[in-house]
């Protein structure tokens, strides 16, 4: 599955499962842009990773969920890629920054309720928007959702609308794209060991167990088995999957 001669797009990529996803797919050869929102140093600890390893990549920065984001995103990867010799334009869109917000019906506030679908949903919408131009015919778009969309989680109801939201989008972009050849899926992973969980997920080994008794593995997940599943989704071998929701929760339980 070598991603040679490509270029990606990451967004997210300081950490977590985006970083995942960045390391893997320069890995396979792509040079990839690793998006952040405020972070630099750690999108920057995630570029020099990839150089270690052997592999091209820059780090731009764009806070998501404001107004010009997808603008300033694009015109910084414009600019990252020249820096870098490299030709105009991604073949790899991973729309993966997003933030959660535990909150029940009851609970979430109108503005609350805006800023999650900001930056989950409208922000990758007009990534792919505002990227029509740079992303190349034959290209992927991966969209990270979520198994909450299978799995009722009333507790996080606004955060799981959003990734229904994502998946409508990937099933009704990959339709728009088809003429070019570009595929559109989700990729949904299961309960990850990531930063956003750390304060219910690493504190507590019942909550842990309880977390990990989720997948088959009776473990929980790291963000590689997400960035595996996102490779194949962005090479050439997954031509045949378009508009797919893909799980990767570990074959859950729940
Ligand atoms: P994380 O909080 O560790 O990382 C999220 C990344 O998105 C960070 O790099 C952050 O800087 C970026 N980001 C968030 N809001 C932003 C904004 N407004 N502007 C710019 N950048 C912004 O989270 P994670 O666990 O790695 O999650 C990554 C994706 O996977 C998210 O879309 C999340 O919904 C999804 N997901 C996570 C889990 C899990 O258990 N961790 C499960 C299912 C789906």
């Amino acid at each position: 599955m070598s991603l040679k001669g490509k270029t990606a797009l990451v967004t997210g990529a300081s950490r977590g499962i985006g970083r995942g996803i960045a390391l893997r797919l320069a890995k396979d050869g792509a040079l990839v842009a690793v998006h952040y929102g405020s972070n630099e140093a750690a999108a920057k600890d995630t570029v020099e990773q990839i150089e270690a390893a052997g592999g091209r990549a820059f780090a731009v920065g764009a806070e998501l969920g404001v107004a010009g984001d997808a603008e300033t995103l694009w015109t910084g990867v414009d600019d990252g890629l020249r820096g870098l010799g490299a030709g105009a334009g991604v073949d790899i869109l991973v729309n993966n920054a997003g933030i959660g917000r535990s909150g029940a019906i009851g609970e979430v506030t109108a503005a609350e309720f805006d800023r999650i679908f900001a930056v989950n949903v409208k922000a990758p919408f007009f990534i792919v928007q505002k990227g029509l131009g740079r992303i190349r015919d034959g290209g992927r778009i991966v969209n990270i959702s979520s198994g909450v969309t299978r799995v009722a989680f009333p507790d996080i109801i606004a955060y799981s609308m959003t990734k229904g939201a994502l998946d409508t989008f990937s099933l009704t972009l990959a339709q728009a794209l088809a003429d070019r050849h570009i595929t559109v899926n989700s990729v949904s992973p299961g309960i990850i060991d990531t930063d956003v969980n750390a304060e219910w997920l690493r504190g507590d080994p019942a909550e842990y167990a309880r977390a990990a008794a989720f997948s088959t593995y009776n473990r929980v997940g790291e963000p590689a088995d997400v960035a595996d599943v996102v490779a194949f989704v962005a090479s050439s071998d997954a031509r045949w999957v378009n508009g797919q929701d893909i799980d990767a929760t570990g074959g859950s339980r729940l």
